[in-house]
């Protein structure tokens, strides 16, 4: 079990009092990068939708660990900005084809956001792995999702076949779009001044619009002053 839960945690920097901004939260809104320099991470010990997730990155990383010219789970060196480190942990490194791959373990709607090119998040953690390797290797990389359908398999409503895994080409942003984005975040989280994040998962649920992001996907909730508990009555029987 703990190796489960430790298959999803950084292992790179672990020095006391280090803070980070990781390639996973490039994206993010700048409140939630905020609230982790101010709270640190906040452990999810419970083994819920992600542990799937952690399972298949396990297999993934002894399947390809004795691999020549493949690295896995490889932490390329950090890159400092006042006091605040971008860091990454890489999936998969392809150094001969000079591809970065990242797993992702999810549905079928959220891979056809991916191909579609409309997933945000994720082509800017891949464009902080590229540069993170970038400044440590010279060489110009390629960006990969590695993604794997919970899903998958033959549809028998559709009378298709979904397939199971796909690589799928991201396009990334430059290193300068990387590095302006990395500094306008040091930027927000060293003035301190919270404000409301832009939640991209409004919902209208009976009448009422309910930030859905706050509640159910961000794991700072408890402590950020934008969290309204009254929406968890709106929620009440319903599946979130
Ligand atoms: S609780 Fe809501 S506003 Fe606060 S950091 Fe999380 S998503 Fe943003």
């Amino acid at each position: 079990m703990d190796e489960v839960l430790k298959a999803t945690q950084y292992s790179g920097i672990k020095e006391a009092n280090t803070r980070i901004i990781s390639a996973s939260q490039l994206g993010a809104d700048p409140q939630e990068v905020l609230m982790r320099y101010k709270y640190g991470i906040i452990d999810d010990d419970t083994i819920g939708q992600n542990t799937l997730g952690s399972l298949v990155h396990i297999a993934l990383e002894k399947i390809y660990s004795n691999k020549k010219g493949i690295l896995v789970e490889y932490c390329p060196k950090p890159i400092k900005i006042d006091d605040l480190f971008l860091t990454g942990s890489i999936d998969r490194i392809d150094i001969i084809n000079k591809e970065i791959i990242d797993i992702k373990v999810t549905k079928t709607y959220a891979i056809k956001k991916m191909i579609e090119g409309t997933s945000e998040a994720y082509r800017w953690q891949l464009s902080a792995y590229r540069y993170l390797m970038y400044r440590e290797t010279g060489d110009d990389f390629k960006c990969f999702i590695e993604a794997w359908d919970k899903q998958g398999g033959y549809d028998v409503r559709k009378g298709e076949d979904i397939p199971t895994k796909q690589k799928i080409e991201i396009e990334p942003y430059s290193y300068e779009q990387v590095k302006a984005r990395f500094r306008k975040l040091v930027e927000f989280v060293k003035k301190g001044v919270e404000k409301q994040c832009d939640d991209v998962f409004l919902r209208k649920i009976k009448g009422k619009t309910v930030p859905l992001k706050c509640l159910k996907y961000c794991s700072y909730n408890k402590v950020c002053k934008f969290y309204n508990p009254k929406v968890e009555t709106v929620m009440t029987g319903w599946d979130v």
